[in-house]
Parts: structure tokens; C-alpha cells; sequence
């Protein structure tokens, strides 16, 4: 034991093996936890106290060796070499353990010490498969905890277990056999010489298999130069003997080694695995060419369906809830012989502003539940499966899917996710198409004007938005593949999780982390916005409020004539595109502002003044328009460009404005205006 109290512990393992999960119920932080890979591509940090000791829990991406071939594996690999943790936590797929071992075997050799969580043990039974525990633990050299990282089961165990492995590095490393060993010694008595805290084995062996590695580790100049002499001596006499191929011949002993002590430790039954191949078959169905993608539209369909039959009710209630909260506070204020400013204040600009907004709580709530459910099931990762067919065919990658479907939730996480991506250019080409994922910030605007003007077929009309902006991005994709960064993409193989039940609690956690997230906004960002706005609908001192002559009027009214086009050329919803961008639901809260949720409410005063057709090219400039604030600002971090942060805004703005008011003469040469 270290004499510290304070240790870090590194979770390390594949994708989807349940780290996040393991670090939610160590730190009781909630994490996002989803059944496919790339959800974490950060390092996350937390806190767990056990008795007098303080672990500090790092929740890494996803990776399954220690390479870095894109840039979340480059985030796990950096700290796991680099960070300097205390101990590693491997956390390994107990269903699927040879594959899994693999980074095991590697992470053995970093002379870090390691305990390992054998997790999903409750899917073992099932799937007929016996592992004998302490065989496993003896032929890995180190301690082995079986885990149900999901249900919180075996996390004792497994902090105890850590705390006592720190000061201990793993007790075995991998035999590469009579024949290559002495080389490997040779080499690694050479490294012994360098100044780093690199374990010596592990450098000889990560520099035959990946000869750029130097530049990476962190070394002074003079010890860079050194070791890139060792290298260059030892590559040669080792190639001279074993050939070009003596990373493979690595990896091939490794894996030899690992098959060995699966078969040893790990008893399978001989027939097909139960559960598998009850998702096989489902998977036959679900992800066939013929089905998959009728079906993926299906679903999507559902969860609209879903949302809006069980949301009316409740936005309704609540729609009531802040009309006679207004009233109420209005009377009082009149009582109080508040001023009229004061009361309009209150009333128009806070209750106006803010409640136009949460009373669409809960169509968010149900929206992110139903995502959350199919996220944790497994379905997500088939949809990609599904849609990377279909990308190819338009020369995209399929692994760009996964930011977009995250996009649905919030742009701004989408675009962080494309940190997946290995290939630059369609990193950048999913990062700005991912804006034209209709966020949650956007239904709001949807849910208010269907309301106001489509109430027979509300779940459709936004379904087709969806869809709209899903084409645009793929159809804008294309183009910018085309002319702005020509290449080829790299094959995409994509592991598809078996389904699982999803937990309860995973699932509401999700689902309350992000209707949370839409109650801050409000509190915050459309809060202030939304003061502002009053304050703009007041000024100067003694115009009428809300009228084409206050400052919001006259700010409206510049850009009106240019929006006439496109259906909606009216003061009111320019300012309200305007201050949109600050956040998307401003556009509700503006708008709310400005009409109040007096008696007629603010969808009565949408239905008296719009009509379908100028409401239906409102939205769709809404889908496209520049992104939020928020996702600007990802755009620029994640690209590192201004130059591409500008040209997002800018194609997104015309291409809104394009599509809106092509939508709007075409309907009015139809004669829907
Ligand atoms: P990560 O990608 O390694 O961070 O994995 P997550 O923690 O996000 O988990 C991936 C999926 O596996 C989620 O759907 C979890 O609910 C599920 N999961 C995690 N641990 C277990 C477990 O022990 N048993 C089962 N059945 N499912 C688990
Ligand atoms: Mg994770």
C-alpha cells in the first residue's frame, strides 16, 4: 500500500463493456451510459471515499489496444501511458472475453497494476457460459472481480480489491515464446538506460508494433534522440530475422496466449449461445436490407406517436397551471399597486418568457425517455448498422451516424462525438452537417406551431422534419464530399451489442440529465434572453409595449422584408429568429414575450395570425438556420477553424432560408397559402 490516502484509479476497457457504468455507481455521478460505442470520448473524473481512502475514478473512451488509431482511443491510451494512474481497472466483457483480453494483455505490460471487473456476469448464465474466477485471476497474475456494473453488484468488492492492488504491479506478462524472447530482452536491456517511467518491456514491445510511438511520449530532446538510435538498431537486427511482419508475428503470439487461457479458464456449451442467437434472429429481421430501414422509419415514427399521444394531456394541465399563475400574480400585483411597468414586467416578460417555454417539459421528458430506451437496448447501435449501408452508398461513412443521432438530443454532444471518427475529412463533414440534427432546443417551435395549426396530424408534421433535416444533412454531406475534401473512407466495422433489457434506472437517470439540462436553460440563458427581450419590447421610454415602433420592432422589421419570401416576413418572427440564436427555444420565449400567455395563450394568438403554410417554412428555417450559440462554439472547439465555423453558419443560414422559401412559393403556387 502507498502511504497516500489518495489513490487514481484509470477505468480502462472496449467500448461498451460497461465502464461508465461502473464509474456512475463509484462516484454516484451520472454519466452518460449507452449501449453502443463512442458515448464517452472524454476523460470523465469523480470521487469515491472508502474508509480513509480517497479514489480518484477516471472514466476513459472506449478503446480495444493500447493504439491510437482515432482520437478518443488516443485520449484513453495518453492518460493509461502518460497520466500516471495508481491502478488500472480493466473492465472486461465477461461474454465476450477473448476479444476483450486483448487490451488486457497490454495493459498487464505497462508494469501499472491492474485489477480486473468481470463484468455482465448476469448475461453469463444465460448464454451457457462458466468461467472459473480464481483460474482466471492465477493465469492473468492479477486480482479478478466479477461485476454487474448495470445493478451496482460486485462494487465493494472491487474498490477493495483496487486499493489493495495499489503498489502491486500485475505478477505475470505474456511469454512470446523460446524463439523471440531473447531479441525482446536485448532491447528492452537497451531502453533501461532511458530517463522515463515507462515500464522498459512495454516501450520494446509498443515500438515493434507501432514505430511512430516516440513521438508521442513526452522525453527531452536529447532522450528522444537516444531512443530513436535503439529503435532504429533494434528494428533492424530484429527484422533481419523475423522479416517486415514482426509486429504481426506480436500480435499472433498474443492472441495465441490468449486463446490458451480462455480455454483454459472459461467453459462454453457447445450448442449455439442462447442469447445471441435470439438477437441473431432479431437482428435478421430488423437490420435486413429489405426491412431495416422501412423499420428504422417506423420507429422513429412511434416515438413521435408516443410523445405527443401521452404529452397533449400534460402540456394542457400545465398550459392551465401558468395561465392562472399569471392571472393570479397579476391581481396581486394590481393589489399591491405595483405599477403597470412592474406588473408587465412579471407578467410578460418572466411568467411570458419562461413559461412559454416549460410547458413543453413534458414532450421533452417523453422524447429523451423513449431515445433513452432504444439507446439502451442496443436498437441505436443497429440503426447506425443500418444507415452506414445506405451512407456508403452516398460515399459517406457509416460511423458518422452515431454524432448525428446524438445530434437529436443536443449539437453540441453530437459534434464532440465525432471524435470517433479516424478519418479527418469526414470528421469534419459530420461536424457540419450535425447543426441540421433537430435538437431539443428546436421542439419547442414545433410543438407550439403544430399546436397552434396542425392539430390533426401534430406527430406527423414533426416527423417530417425530422426526416427533413436527416436528408438535408445527408444530401449536404454528399456535396461537401464531393467538392470540399475528396477521399476515400475508411471501412466501417461496427460491433453490434446483443439487446438488452434496458435498467430502470439507467434509463429515467438519462432521461432527467437532459429534460435537467432544458430546466437550466431556462433558467439561465432564455431567463435572460427573455429580460432582455422584455426590455427591448419597452424601449424607448414611452413607446407601446411590444409594438412595430419599440427597438425589438425596429430590429424586426430591418430583416422582415428579406424573410417575406420565405412566408413569415412579419417583425415578430424576425426578432424572434434573431434572438433564436442565442438558443432555440428563445424563439418561443420571444414570441411569448411578445403575445404573453393571456387568455387566448399564445398558441390561440399563433392560429389567428398564421397560416399552416407560412408556419410550415417557419419551422423549417428553424430546423436550418445557424446553429445555437452553444454549438458555435463546439463547431470552433472541435474544428479548431474559424474559417469552417464561419462556413457552418454561413451554408446553414442560406440553405435555411433557401429551403424555407422554396417550401413557400411552391405551396403558395399550389394554393395552400
Ligand atoms: P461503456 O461504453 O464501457 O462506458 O459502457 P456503459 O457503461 O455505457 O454500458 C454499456 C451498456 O451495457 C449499457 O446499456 C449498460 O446498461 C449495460 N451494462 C453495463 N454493465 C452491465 C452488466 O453488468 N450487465 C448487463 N446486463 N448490462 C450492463
Ligand atoms: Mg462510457
Amino acid at each position: 500500500m502507498k502511504d497516500s490516502k489518495e489513490l487514481v484509479v484509470a477505468l480502462a476497457g472496449n467500448p461498451n463493456c460497461g465502464k461508465t457504468s461502473v464509474f456512475n455507481n463509484l462516484t454516484g455521478s451520472r454519466q452518460h451510459v449507452g449501449n453502443w460505442p463512442g458515448v464517452t470520448v472524454e476523460r470523465k473524473e469523480g470521487t469515491h471515499i472508502h474508509g480513509d481512502v480517497a479514489l480518484k475514478i477516471i472514466d476513459l473512451p472506449g478503446t480495444y489496444s493500447l493504439g491510437a488509431y482515432s482520437e478518443d482511443e488516443a485520449v484513453a491510451r495518453d492518460y493509461l501511458l502518460f497520466g500516471q494512474p495508481d491502478v488500472i481497472v480493466n473492465i472486461v466483457d465477461s461474454t465476450n472475453l477473448a476479444r476483450n483480453l486483448y487490451l488486457t494483455t497490454q495493459l498487464l505490460e505497462t508494469g501499472i497494476p491492474v485489477v480486473i471487473a468481470l463484468n455482465m456476469c448476469d448475461e453469463l448464465a444465460s448464454k451457457g457460459i462458466k468461467i472459473n474466477v480464481p483460474l482466471l485471476s492465477q493465469l492473468l497474475g492479477v486480482p479478478v472481480v466479477q461485476t454487474v456494473a448495470s445493478r451496482g453488484r460486485g462494487m465493494e468488492e472491487l474498490v477493495e480489491k483496487t486499493i489493495a492492488a495499489a503498489g502491486n504491479p500485475p505478477a505475470k506478462s505474456i511469454n512470446y515464446g523460446p524463439d523471440l524472447e531473447p531479441d525482446l530482452e536485448a532491447f528492452v536491456e537497451e531502453l533501461k538506460e532511458l530517463k522515463t517511467h515507462l515500464n522498459p518491456r512495454f516501450l520494446a514491445l509498443k515500438l515493434l508494433e507501432d514505430t511512430e510511438f516516440v513521438k508521442d511520449i513526452p522525453l527531452e530532446e536529447s532522450e528522444k534522440e537516444k531512443l530513436l538510435a535503439i529503435q532504429e538498431k533494434n528494428l533492424e537486427r530484429m527484422r533481419k530475422k523475423w522479416g517486415e511482419g514482426v509486429e504481426t508475428l506480436l500480435a499472433e503470439r498474443r492472441y495465441g496466449y490468449i486463446a490458451g487461457m480462455v480455454k483454459e479458464a472459461v467453459q462454453e456449451e457447445s450448442s449455439l449461445l442462447a442469447r445471441l442467437s435470439v438477437s441473431d434472429k432479431i437482428d435478421r429481421i430488423v437490420t435486413s436490407r429489405l426491412f431495416g430501414i422501412p423499420f428504422f422509419l417506423l420507429v422513429v415514427w412511434g416515438i413521435f406517436q408516443f410523445t405527443f399521444t401521452l404529452g397533449d394531456p400534460l402540456v394542457e394541465l400545465l398550459e392551465g397551471f401558468f395561465e392562472s399563475f399569471a392571472e393570479a400574480a397579476g391581481i396581486w400585483l394590481q393589489n399591491i399597486g405595483a405599477s403597470e411597468l412592474v406588473s408587465s414586467f412579471i407578467g410578460d416578460g418572466i411568467i411570458g418568457g419562461i413559461g412559454s417555454i416549460l410547458v413543453f417539459i413534458p414532450h421533452i421528458g417523453l422524447l429523451f425517455l423513449a431515445i433513452s430506451i432504444l439507446e439502451d437496448s442496443g436498437y441505436m447501435a443497429r440503426a447506425a448498422y443500418i444507415m452506414d449501408r445506405f451512407m456508403h452508398m452516398l460515399g459517406l461513412h457509416g460511423k458518422s451516424f452515431l454524432p448525428l443521432l446524438v445530434g437529436f438530443g443536443c449539437n453540441v454532444p453530437g459534434i464532440m462525438a465525432t471524435r470517433t471518427l479516424e478519418n479527418k475529412n469526414d470528421r469534419l463533414i459530420t461536424i457540419l452537417i450535425n447543426p441540421l440534427m433537430s435538437c431539443g432546443g428546436r421542439l419547442p417551435i414545433y410543438i407550439l406551431f403544430t399546436s397552434a395549426l396542425f392539430t390533426a396530424n401534430q406527430g406527423l408534421v414533426i416527423f417530417s422534419l425530422y426526416l427533413l433535416g436527416i436528408v438535408l444533412a445527408i444530401l449536404m454531406g454528399m456535396l461537401f464530399k464531393k467538392f470540399l475534401f475528396k477521399g476515400d473512407s475508411a471501412p466501417f466495422v461496427m460491433e453490434l451489442p446483443p439487446y438488452r433489457l434496458p435498467t430502470f434506472k439507467n434509463t429515467l437517470l438519462t432521461m432527467w440529465d437532459r429534460v435537467g439540462a432544458f430546466i437550466k436553460r431556462a433558467g439561465t440563458v432564455i431567463f435572460a434572453a427573455s429580460i432582455l427581450i422584455w426590455f427591448l419590447a419597452n424601449l424607448p421610454v414611452g413607446v407601446e409595449y411590444a409594438s412595430q415602433q419599440s427597438l425589438l420592432g425596429r430590429i424586426g422589421s430591418l430583416l422582415a422584408p428579406i424573410l417575406k419570401p420565405a412566408g413569415f416576413g412579419n417583425w415578430q418572427a424576425a426578432s424572434a429568429l434573431i434572438f433564436g440564436v442565442v438558443a432555440k427555444e428563445v424563439v418561443v420565449s420571444t414570441l411569448g414575450v411578445i403575445h404573453g400567455v393571456g387568455e387566448e395563450g399564445l398558441v390561440g394568438v399563433i392560429a389567428k395570425t398564421w397560416t399552416p403554410l407560412a408556419a410550415y417554412s417557419f419551422m423549417v428555417m428553424n430546423l436550418l438556420y445557424i446553429p445555437c450559440v452553444a454549438t458555435i462554439g463546439a463547431i470552433r472547439r472541435e474544428t479548431n477553424s474559424w474559417k469552417w465555423t464561419l462556413f457552418a453558419i454561413g451554408y446553414s443560414l442560406a440553405l435555411g432560408w433557401g429551403v424555407a422559401a422554396l417550401i413557400y412559393q411552391v405551396g403558395s403556387l399550389l394554393g395552400f397559402a
